[in-house]
């Protein structure tokens, strides 16, 4: 069987955090699914269509890599791509004990899917999409924290 990853978020934006956490694993899979966790009911910065489109745009280069979204439970959607594997990115102790409980639900919910987990880079730990949107929304310039090449004013 393919080793499919799922890397699922709400990117809004996408980081150069995230960024560095997908590029990182791409030696161990043969296809990652980089998956937006959609909310009909959410507001968010950055349209769902968008988010795609630049997520897309950042690895339009790299056959390995698949866009998409999805709205059911992250175990269940694993299930319908065939991905064995659940990929997150850990920066903080708060991030671990986050990761670790939603780590073992979804192991009691679905045992055959696996979460593996990579430590950030040490440069991008202070990275986050929240603090990324704030700089955004005021107007900041917040480059130095996104994919590079990418201008953001073509996403929101
Ligand atoms: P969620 O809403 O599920 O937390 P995010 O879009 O914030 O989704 O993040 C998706 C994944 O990326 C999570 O595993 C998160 O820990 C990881 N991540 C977020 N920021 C970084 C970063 N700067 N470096 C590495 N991983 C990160």
């Amino acid at each position: 069987m393919d080793k499919i990853a799922v890397f699922p978020g709400s990117f809004d934006p996408f980081t150069i955090g995230h960024e560095s956490v997908v590029r990182r694993a791409m030696p161990l899979f043969e296809k990652i699914i980089i998956a937006i966790g959609y909310n009909a009911e959410k507001q968010t910065f950055i349209s769902l269509e968008n988010r795609l489109r630049l997520i897309s745009d950042v690895f339009k280069n790299d056959p390995k890599i698949e866009v998409t979204q999805f709205e059911s439970l992250t175990v269940d959607f694993c299930h319908e791509v065939n991905a064995g594997y659940l990929l997150r990115g850990l920066r903080t102790a708060a991030d671990f004990e986050y990761e670790r409980a939603i780590g073992q639900v979804n192991k009691a919910m679905r045992p055959e899917i696996e979460s593996v987990f990579l430590l950030t880079a040490p440069e991008y730990t202070p990275v986050n999409s929240t603090i990324v949107r704030d700089i955004l929304r005021h107007r900041g310039d917040a480059s130095k924290f996104l994919p590079k090449g990418i201008d953001i004013s073509k996403y929101i």
